[in-house]
């Protein structure tokens, strides 16, 4: 019998992370090490922990949608900005459908489970929308997913979650169910027992935090890279907080947490709650069977188990895929398994690379058929980054009780685009 995986150590983020491909694409990113060795301001109103989306778009939002003057706001960053999974995740902006109502019920019962699969697909379209209305440069594709259903089993499980769903009042006018010969035509895939398919896109997860965090910096706020809030006391028995950092204190009147795995380092109280899960991508040059005119227009979500699947984005400008690897596959060695509840994301797993490439040339034969590889093509790198995992299933988000004045967004159980909506939450509160 297996030991239950005990939770690691709070940490801060590894010094030297890997770079993924988003962060390989966007080396020139103007902000990238601001003020990576100046001391800090002593004091600033709002300090933010942590440069990702949530980071880059709660200040977006106290700037936009409550008035707070830029310059009254500074982030912190421990090392390069959007160092973490906002810069290192699969690329997808993929809402669930249906698929953890019977999961979300369990914890919080079916009326909150219809809501937060409802806010899913409200997300989305907000996402999409907030990028089409401030013209982000952030190569968002705007299209359809397929849940591809690899086994019996995980299309039986798919259906009864459906079902689950569609009893319970959840809307499924947007999703499309097809089985048998129509199931394969229509994702390409040959071993395709049954799919689903709605409204999902893909994005380039860097450029839409980066574009955030230049639209802040040039509105007035100030972003101190390469500098870890190491730990918090209060300024005075009343009011305020002092934040310590390798370059000085700074005192702040409201201090928000958007660290994501890494919030129990400061905020011991979480450790329990939001714990670290090691997730790895990988960027592929296509061989001729998915380039050209073969490209794939469509994400994937290839599942054989609800907890053995991969994820797939071909990007529509220079076709590079993007293949994201479960943490939790069966195929893989305990050991690896058990190295992946980790905070060090400086480099990748060798048997996931090596399981994720035989499962994607099994599933599209097409791409080693057509043509052989040439000098370029096949795999181009491997990444991991940190998910958050939290106990609820869902995000962290508001003040701390006990604690006036420190809020905390964090624990996203490697779902990024809840953010746009939790964000303006956030800011409602306030
Ligand atoms: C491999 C992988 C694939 C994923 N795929 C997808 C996907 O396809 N779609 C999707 O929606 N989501 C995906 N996710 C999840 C998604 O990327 C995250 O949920 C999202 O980026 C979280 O954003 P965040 O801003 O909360 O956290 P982060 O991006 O982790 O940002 C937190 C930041 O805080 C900094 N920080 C932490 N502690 C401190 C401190 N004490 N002082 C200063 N700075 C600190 C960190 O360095 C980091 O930059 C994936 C994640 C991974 C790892």
């Amino acid at each position: 019998m297996s030991q239950p995986t005990l939770s690691p150590r709070p940490s801060l983020p590894h010094p030297t992370p890997g770079l993924s491909f988003w962060h390989r694409t966007t080396r020139a990113f103007p902000y990238l090490n601001s003020n990576s060795t100046a001391a800090v301001p002593p004091s600033s109103k709002y300090v933010v922990i942590g440069s990702g989306i949530a980071g880059a778009l709660t200040t977006f939002s106290l700037i936009k949608e409550q008035g707070i003057p830029a310059n009254d706001i500074l982030i912190l960053e421990a090392r390069e900005a959007v160092s973490g999974p906002s810069g290192k995740n699969a690329g997808h902006v993929r809402p669930d459908a249906f698929r953890g109502f019977s999961m979300y019920a369990t914890v919080h019962g079916p009326e909150q489970a219809l809501k937060i699969i409802e806010n899913e697909k409200l997300v989305f379209e907000r996402v999409a929308a907030f990028v089409k209305n401030n013209d982000v440069p952030c190569d968002f594709h705007h299209t359809t997913t397929f849940d591809v259903c690899l086994t019996p089993e995980f299309a039986a499980l798919e259906l009864k979650s459906f079902q689950e769903y569609e009893k319970a009042g959840g809307d499924l006018s947007h999703v499309r169910f097809y089985e048998g010969d129509k199931a394969k035509t229509k994702t390409g895939v040959q071993s395709t027992v049954a799919a689903y398919e709605w409204p999902a896109g893909s994005i380039h997860p860097a450029k839409l935090a980066q574009w955030l965090l230049s639209s802040v910096i040039e509105k007035g706020a100030r972003l101190w890279t390469h500098c870890p809030a190491t730990s918090i006391a209060r300024s005075s028995p009343t009011s305020g907080w002092d934040i310590h950092t390798p370059r000085g204190s700074i005192a702040a009147e409201q201090v928000i947490h958007c660290t994501n795995a890494y919030a129990s380092y400061l905020l011991p109280q979480l450790q329990e709650s939001i714990t670290p899960n090691i997730a790895q991508a990988h960027s592929i040059i296509p061989s001729a069977g998915l380039a050209g005119e073969n490209a794939l227009h469509n994400t994937y979500s290839l599942r054989y188990s609800l907890h053995h699947f991969y994820s797939l984005i071909q990007r529509q400008g220079d076709g590079t895929l993007v293949l994201g690897a479960s943490r939790t596959n069966p195929k893989l060695s305990q050991k690896t398994r058990d190295s992946l509840v980790d905070f060090d994301d400086s480099g990748c797993q060798e048997e996931i690379v090596e399981d994720a490439l035989h499962t994607f040339n099994a599933l599209f034969p097409e791409s080693a058929r057509l043509g052989q590889k040439r000098q370029g093509e096949g795999l181009d790198q491997a990444w991991t980054g940190i998910i958050a995992k939290s106990v609820d299933l869902v995000p962290w988000v508001g003040e701390l009780d006990g604690f006036e004045g420190q809020w905390v967004c964090a624990g996203f159980n490697g779902h990024g685009e809840f953010l746009l909506i939790l964000t303006t939450i956030i800011c409602l509160i306030y």
